[in-house]
């Protein structure tokens, strides 16, 4: 569903030029779950972002089904391949209003914005509720539902359930897996936590500097690493 063949990208800072990817390649396939871990800068924000044209890379290229992401017409692309955000942005009013104007920016109607609070575990009560007055888990979970109403065919996910309880994380990572197996949703998720990577990863990969350093099915990835540097990584250094 998604490939990268020699992708960098070099952002400038005040600090100087800042190396976020160098040569990245490697596939997803389509209905697959990758799970991308690696240390704070090592590159998995923007590799996300690479895919619905947040950010456009230097060198390389970045294909969607087929198509390079640059050929596609953003909005469309940005359905197709909706971005999660660890701290989703609220629009002020209500919960309602979070749902059904993310479904109107992308020009369609939502008939029933209470099933999509479903999906991820949120009370219909909940939808007159200002979004602004959420918890940060409740907030998760609402900018995962507002990515749903879209139904994308991929799924970015950049640390979505960082603020949720243990019995949440697993519900919602119950309902993503299924999505992928029932649906054919494809998942780029990004996270810290290795536990979760390993629990619903189809493949891992895992950055170090703007690299991916050991590439492989999640098993192998957690059973049989290549590197010593994911042995490092794997045992909390980094
Ligand atoms: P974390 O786990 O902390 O979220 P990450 O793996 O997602 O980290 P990125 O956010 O992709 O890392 O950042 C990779 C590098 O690129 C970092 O050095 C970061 O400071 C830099 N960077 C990312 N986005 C920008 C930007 N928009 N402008 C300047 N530098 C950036
Ligand atoms: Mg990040």
């Amino acid at each position: 569903a998604v490939w990268f063949e020699e992708v960098s990208k070099t952002f400038v800072t005040a600090r100087g030029p800042v190396r976020a990817l160098r040569g990245i390649s490697g596939e997803v396939p389509a209905g697959a779950i990758l799970t991308l871990v690696g240390p704070s800068g090592s590159g998995k924000s923007t590799l996300l972002s690479l895919v619905n044209l947040m950010v456009t890379p230097d060198e390389g290229r970045v294909f969607v089904f087929g198509r390079e992401a640059s050929a596609w017409d953003p909005p469309a692309l940005r359905r197709t391949a909706a971005l999660v955000f660890q701290r989703p942005p609220v629009i002020p009013g209500s919960v309602r209003d979070n749902l059904i104007l993310g479904a109107r920016l992308q020009g369609r109607p939502l008939d029933h914005p209470e099933d999509f609070l479903e999906m991820v575990g949120l009370p219909r009560e909940l939808l007159d509720q200002d979004a602004r007055e959420l918890s940060g888990g409740q907030l998760q979970r609402l900018g995962l539902a507002r990515a749903l109403v879209l139904e994308p065919r991929i799924l970015l996910l950049d640390e979505v359930t960082s603020a949720l309880d243990p019995s949440a994380v697993r519900e919602v990572e119950t309902f993503l897996t299924d999505l992928c197996h029932s649906r054919g949703v494809t998942i780029l998720w990004v996270t810290h936590d290795l536990d979760q990577a390993r629990r619903v990863g189809d493949w891992t990969w895992l950055m170090a500097a703007g690299e991916i350093i050991e590439a492989k099915a999640t098993e192998d990835f957690f059973m049989q690493p290549d590197n010593p540097l994911t042995l490092r990584f794997l045992a909390g250094g980094h």
